[in-house]
């Protein structure tokens, strides 16, 4: 068992992967004007016909002799069924998968190769085992501790990624040796993707037509005001910006490395059910220095202004030297206790300080940049890095023992995004990258990239400002105002018409299903909700049911109601009559409409317990294939029957053992094969898993996983027992059916030149080295990567990322979203800790323990994670600290990081020697991957809140609603009271504990009932009562609910409630049978460290 650091093992080599060069597919399909490339022969777009040489279609089922069809009205269960047609073999109406109809996106290898899709690793190197990876090792590897199950550290055996600071700034060469260093091309042509004709990459530069021609869309928050970085008019190079030489270069990884597929899920778990033991604390250990760390009291947002960053701003300005980086952040590793340590390094003795938590939700910390680049910096909901000063050489950054990596959030729902409409759109000749606040401009003819540092020309087209109307001020385009901007892409940006939104529903509709009563709720939210399905004109809908058999629906317009085409032969799947199942949505409204009334009255009798999943998806491809789109799948129960079929895996004796927890990653690899076949024809699968079976979602995720889709999961769904649950489905439906969606997409993530982007996280396949297909993009999934520094960062005051995201709206329209984000460059470790991000390292770490459970094992992950914790506090206290005092000493930013790794080892993804069913455990780590951060860290350490004496006192008023702030509290039962009422929020559900001896005023103000025996079992909604006490509650809870995109469901608990348990596993901070508390965990950190 390895001890090592994540980085050997995580998946994915880490290898030096990408080397941000020009890439040869930058964001897809950037191609020159008056190229035509290969994929656009096809002179109209009709997706129906594209289905290759088409045969004969229309007519031959319906009326074929051997073609039953059923009226939907007439159909009775178990009534004929349709097998495939005698003559001539199956119809051959669908397509060879390979034979795509139209131009596929990207051409690159859209199909993954076979070698790649192995179910067993995350990005399979194809040829050599895992490489080392530079950028997080551990040496220290702490022994166990000789406590209970879950602290121990296994022994330390050889090690294979020490630290080699020798090694770190030289590209790793293992896993890509073929690949040339990465500075060593020259040439500006790069080769092109596959299918991309060669180049030159000149078209940019062409002087374009007339000033005027852009149109600006949304004109938001232009800042006129702010000076360019790197002013405009002549020459002096900007302030801030490294000068590098202007080497027209650049890197070049000509050959990069093989694309990645990833691979397998983690595995699952064992049982036990312990909890339940409230220590008492230690002495001395008692409320300490409450208020220290977090100051007073104030409002996140207000508290983001005043963040812990006081490095003055002058750090930054030009020494008379030159901008050497040593002069510019002056090294902060000789402070230690004086008064002028910034906050974020004041130091914490964690034995002592006992609240450390702040008192309401924690703003991300600010980087260390002049005010006028952060004003204009990227959000860090959007994108965010583990580490806001970005160490300037690899061997700085494995002495720190803290990863890497930036958290994303693309697609998020922005209330404001500038939208620029533009025949050209400007990316430096080179790298690709689009123009962005933080280049600099020489003067007004000419850009240096901030990327690779190419000078560019500025196009005339450029010259011309929308915003100000105005000639001759490039720097106040919106593009170089805006960290985050949209374009709507010209013509070149497309290999295709795009794509039409197609929606595509696939229901479970056994006996098991009907009993849950899934399928009326989602006929009647699809019924609600269908004129706001995201499309246009061209949207079109189907639907597929199964059980034993596939049913297919003929809604062709014209039809006086849908017919109802059943086919039995599962083991060789057809389409009947592929030109009718997928239909114009506005055309056959009535028809769709008619179905989803009659839908569930079709199969209520039935007694077919059989579930043919497998071959359903199988049809399903056939028939989105031609067009791309996306699939919803309902399941609720283990597909038992045909391909795909599964088994139960999970003995329900074995979750709470301590033993490693087994059958964490997939069973077959059906599912991730049909999902990259899926992503290949830009075929996104959402998957919704209604069951209180035990379902394999360690398989049946794959078919998500790799297609980009989202899983949902509703374990013991019944319309009539389980009421939160159903109330839960149908919010959660509604924001699914009606959220944006962008179809076609890609994703390529871009840094500077030095630094390299290795390990994906998040639902997608990776197409090449650092692109990302996503066949479907949602509002809500969240996206992390892993870094290394490749080179040394010498010369750089400041590096940048820039996520490019290119997709086609619901309205066809073909958009790029690109967010840029700049963060400085330090070279002492003081400075480095001084900009850690505690909760964006938790949650990057927890990605890394997901893959880490799969490829290697639960307990190997739970090892790494106490290693983080250990390791950088370590060389913290070697490191930085000069002054050396008793106790567990951390910087004021990292004070929580303790707390945060002992919250995920008792999560539901991690926890051993707690009853944990396998597939609750599998969604966990779905979720862990998948979610925007600020959502997982609610999952990994929910807040707790007083909630029975909210007041108005601090309260926000949002919309002439005041909504009450109460204080985040400890997890932990000390904070509890009998006689109050405690809210603990844990991102998709919440708790309302109630004291036995809760004031009564709270009981009939908030709750309307007269006392504690009142209140009833399976409670999940307030009652609306016309009382102050009634409003704030409700108010503070719509509002917790406000923030994020799906619904948490609401929970009422007393003393006797079946859910108490798992309340209390939440209150990380005590002890349980089966876990260390919180004060033990720090003293077997302190243990280790001081060795
Ligand atoms: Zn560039």
């Amino acid at each position: 068992m390895s001890t090592a650091g994540f980085n050997s093992q995580n998946g994915t080599g880490t290898g030096q992967a990408y080397v941000n060069g020009p890439s040869q597919n930058p964001v897809g399909l950037q191609q020159l004007p008056g190229v035509s490339y290969g994929m656009t022969h096809q002179p109209t777009y009709n997706p129906m016909q594209a289905k290759a040489p088409a045969p004969p279609v229309t007519g031959l089922y319906p009326s074929g002799p051997y073609q039953p069809v059923h009226p939907v009205s007439s159909y009775q269960p178990g009534q004929s069924l349709l097998t495939r047609p005698l003559i001539g073999g199956p119809p051959s109406h669908t397509p060879p998968q390979s034979a795509s109809p139209g131009p596929r996106l990207p051409p690159a290898q859209t199909t993954p190769p076979p070698s790649a899709v192995s179910s067993s690793s995350y990005y399979p190197n194809p040829r050599q085992p895992q490489p080392m990876a530079p950028a997080w090792h551990y040496n220290t590897a702490p022994p166990p501790m000789g406590q209970p199950t879950s602290m121990s550290i296994p022994p330390h055996g050889p090690v294979p990624n020490h630290v080699n600071p020798a090694a770190s700034s030289t590209p790793s060469s293992a896993p890509y040796s073929s690949a040339p260093p990465a500075h060593v091309s020259h040439s500006v042509t790069q080769p092109p993707g596959p299918g991309m004709p060669p180049t030159s990459l000149h078209g940019y530069t062409q002087p374009g037509p007339a000033p005027p021609p852009m149109t600006h869309m949304a004109p938001h928050t232009y800042q006129p005001s702010r000076a360019p970085y790197g002013p405009p008019p002549t020459c002096p190079p900007p302030t801030m910006k490294p000068t590098p030489p202007p080497t027209g270069t650049l890197m070049a990884n000509a050959t990069p490395p093989p694309p990645k597929a990833d691979a397998g899920l983690p595995q699952p778990g064992p049982p036990g059910r312990h909890l339940g033991h409230y220590p008492s604390l230690p002495p001395g250990y008692q409320n300490t220095s409450a208020l220290h760390n977090a100051g007073p009291p104030m409002h996140p947002a207000m508290q983001a202004a005043t963040q812990p960053y006081t490095q003055p701003p002058q750090t930054y300005q030009q020494p008379p030297g030159g901008p050497g980086p040593a002069q510019l952040s002056p090294s902060l590793a000789a402070l230690s206790l004086q008064s002028s340590t910034p906050e974020a390094l004041r130091v914490v003795n964690l034995l002592q300080e006992r609240n450390l938590l702040p008192p309401s939700p924690m703003p991300a910390p600010t980087p260390c940049l002049p005010q006028d680049l952060q004003k204009i910096n990227c959000n860090p909901e959007v994108f965010r890095s583990t580490l806001t000063s970005i160490p300037q050489t690899q061997s700085l950054l494995n002495k720190a023992k803290m990863p890497l990596g930036l958290l994303l959030h693309p697609f998020k729902d922005l209330s404001q995004l500038p939208v620029v409409t533009s025949s050209t759109i400007v990316r430096c000749r080179s790298c690709r990258t689009y123009i962005n606040p933080f280049v600099s401009f020489l003067d007004q003819r000419r850009w240096k990239c901030n990327l690779c540092y190419r000078v560019n020309d500025v196009p005339e087209e450029f010259m011309y400002n929308p915003v100000s109307r105005s000639y001759g001020e490039p720097h106040k385009r919106p593009e170089v105002q805006n960290a985050t901007i949209e374009f709507i892409a010209p013509s070149e940006y497309m290999l295709r018409p795009p794509q039409p939104a197609v929606y595509l529903f696939i229901l479970d509709v056994s006996h098991n299903a009907v009993e849950t009563g899934y399928l009326n709720v989602f006929c009647q939210s699809l019924l609600d909700n269908i004129n706001a399905l995201p499309g246009d004109s061209r949207t079109k809908v189907g639907f597929i049911t199964f059980d034993s058999t596939i049913h297919f629906y003929n809604l062709q317009e014209g039809l006086s109601q849908p017919q109802m085409l059943i086919v039995s032969d599962i083991e060789d799947i057809f389409l009947p009559t592929p030109d009718s199942l997928l239909v114009n949505l506005n055309e056959c409204k009535e028809l769709v409409q008619d179905l989803l009334t009659s839908l569930p009255n079709l199969f209520e009798k039935t007694m077919e317990t059989q579930s043919a999943l497998g071959s359903a998806l199988q049809a399903a491809f056939k028939l989105l294939s031609p067009t791309g789109g996306r699939m919803s799948i309902f399941q609720t129960q283990l597909p038992n029957l045909g391909v795909g079929a599964l088994q139960s895996r999970e003995d329900p004796n074995q979750r709470a053992s301590a033993k490693d927890i087994q059958h964490l990653s997939p069973a077959t690899d059906f599912y991730k094969k049909l999902a990259l076949d899926c992503s290949g024809q830009q075929v996104a699968v959402d998957l919704f898993l209604l069951s209180s079976q035990y379902c394999d979602l360690a398989s049946l995720g794959c078919i998500s996983r790799y297609s980009a889709g989202s899983v949902y999961y509703y374990p013991s769904y019944h319309h009539q027992h389980n009421p939160a649950q159903v109330e839960c489905f149908q919010k959660d439906l509604k924001r699914y059916l009606t959220r944006k969606i962008g179809f076609e997409a890609v994703m390529r993530i871009r840094c500077t030149k030095g630094l390299s982007i290795h390990t994906f996280h998040g639902n997608f396949f990776v197409r090449s080295t650092d692109l990302l297909s996503l066949p479907n993009v949602n509002p809500d999934a969240g996206f992390a990567v892993q870094m290394s520094i490749e080179e040394n960062l010498d010369d750089m005051q400041v590096v940048s990322f820039q996520a490019a995201l290119l997709y086609t709206s619901s309205k066809g329209e073909r958009r790029i979203r690109v967010h840029t984000l700049c963060l400085p460059v330090v070279n002492s470790l003081a400075d480095i800790f001084a900009g850690a991000d505690v909760q964006a390292i938790t949650g990057l770490l927890a990605c890394m323990a997901v893959d880490r459970s799969a490829t290697a094992s639960l307990s190997d992950a739970r090892d790494a994670m106490t290693n983080a914790a250990i390791d950088s506090l370590t060389s913290y206290r070697q490191s930085v600290l000069t002054i050396q005092q008793p106790g567990l000493l951390a910087p004021a930013c990292l004070r929580l990081f303790p707390l945060f790794i002992l919250a995920l080892l008792k999560q539901k993804a991690f926890r051993t020697g707690t009853s944990t069913r396998l597939d609750d455990r599998l969604f966990a780590m779905c979720q862990l991957k998948y979610q925007p951060l600020v959502y997982a860290l609610l999952m990994i350490h929910p807040a707790l809140y007083r909630v029975d004496d909210l007041t108005d006192e601090g309260a926000l008023n949002i919309n002439d609603r005041t909504i009450p702030q109460p204080r985040v509290l400890q997890l932990s039962v000390e904070k509890l009271s009998r006689e109050a009422a405690f809210l603990m929020d844990a991102g998709t559900v919440m708790y309302l504990w109630i004291g036995r001896n809760c004031h009564p005023n709270f009981l009939t103000q908030v709750l309307g009932v007269p006392n504690y025996a009142a209140v009833p079992d399976n409670l999940y909604l307030l009652p609306e009562l016309d009382t102050a006490e009634s409003q704030r509650t409700r108010a503070f809870i719509g509002w917790l609910r406000d923030q994020r995109p799906f619904f948490p469901s609401l929970h009422v608990i007393r003393d006797e409630s079946q859910l108490k348990p798992t309340f209390m596993q939440n209150m990380i901070e005590d002890r349980t049978e089966s876990a260390l508390s919180y004060y033990e965990f720090l003293l077997h950190l302190q243990q280790q460290i001081s060795k």
